[in-house]
């Protein structure tokens, strides 16, 4: 935090969307195994060869001169007249520099972000994250829930990768719990609704984007909580829903199979997005619900 606001003092790119960006890239790099791992505090990865440019014969160079001969992306950020890869002032002074030729306003850090990454669904991503960051005025967001009341009844196993019971031929992407009709279903994350509505198989579904590049999807929901509304920010434990059995059929089919929350989280790691197991955060998050109740 120290950091994002000291590069917004300079830059004047609000601190939101420069924590936006570096989690964005960090959880990137948590997700893929062709980036090398952050060393610092900053995620933010530069290739070495676009730091100091292309045609830089020293892909090292930390010369801030020859670096801008090069054309290198690389700049001083804390006037030690070294342009640092290994420095998180300079990387993050560097990002902040690029996205100000732009402008420091909403519309133009999109503009900047989307010549940089040039991917609908990061803009969006990053652009979420900062509305999260500022909403919440800090970075620790990283709290969960389970998504039922753990003082209910319910039931689930791990089913993750299984032959789906209920049609399809897709494996099962997520775990199904087995509760009662109309029963809270829960924020798992701090995150934005991202989607809202019908779907043949899914029924009445909800999907959430966290601060961590995950998106959780529920499903055969009963109904909404009232007043949910796209682009609204949630938090862990907020009311989204009753556990139903909606779906498998046009809109408002239901009870072709027993009342279950469909769970699932999808990962996105900058270029796709895929389904993995949440059985295991599932696990953890009603454990440290009941050690908190206690
Ligand atoms: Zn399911």
């Amino acid at each position: 935090m120290t950091l994002y606001k000291q590069i917004e003092s300079i830059t004047n790119i609000p601190w939101y969307y420069l924590a936006g960006i570096d989690q964005y890239e960090r959880n990137v790099r948590q997700a893929r195994r062709d980036l090398p791992k952050a060393e610092g505090i900053t995620g933010i990865y530069i290739r070495p060869e676009i730091w100091a440019g292309i045609l830089n014969p020293d892909i090292t160079d930390e010369n801030p001169l020859s670096i801008q001969f090069f054309n290198g992306f690389g700049l001083d950020g804390n006037g030690d007249k070294k342009a640092s890869l290994k420095n998180d002032v300079d990387i993050l002074y560097t990002f902040a520099h690029y996205l100000q030729s732009y402008g420091t306003d909403h519309d133009n850090i999109k503009i900047g972000l989307w010549d940089y990454y040039k991917r609908d669904k990061t803009v969006g991503i990053i652009i979420g994250k900062a509305r999260l960051y500022k909403h919440f005025g800090r970075i620790n967001l990283d709290e969960h829930a389970f998504p039922l009341p753990v003082r209910s009844h319910y039931s689930y196993r791990n089913t993750w990768g299984a032959a789906r019971g209920w049609g399809g031929r897709r494996s099962h992407e997520g775990t199904d719990i087995f509760a009662s009709y109309g029963l809270p279903v829960r924020a798992t994350a701090y995150g934005i609704v991202e989607m809202k509505g019908w779907n043949r198989f899914g029924g009445w579904r909800i999907g959430i984007r966290d601060i961590n590049n995950n998106y959780h999807y529920f499903a055969h929901l009963s109904g909404f909580a009232k007043d949910l509304q796209l682009g609204q920010i949630v938090e862990p434990g907020m009311l989204i829903g009753g556990v139903g059995s909606s779906g498998y059929g046009p809109p408002g089919t239901s009870g072709k199979f027993p009342p279950h929350l469909h769970y699932g989280i999808y990962k996105d790691n900058g270029y796709t997005e895929w389904s993995f197991d949440p059985y295991p955060h599932l696990k953890l998050w009603e454990r440290q619900e009941r050690n908190k109740k206690k």
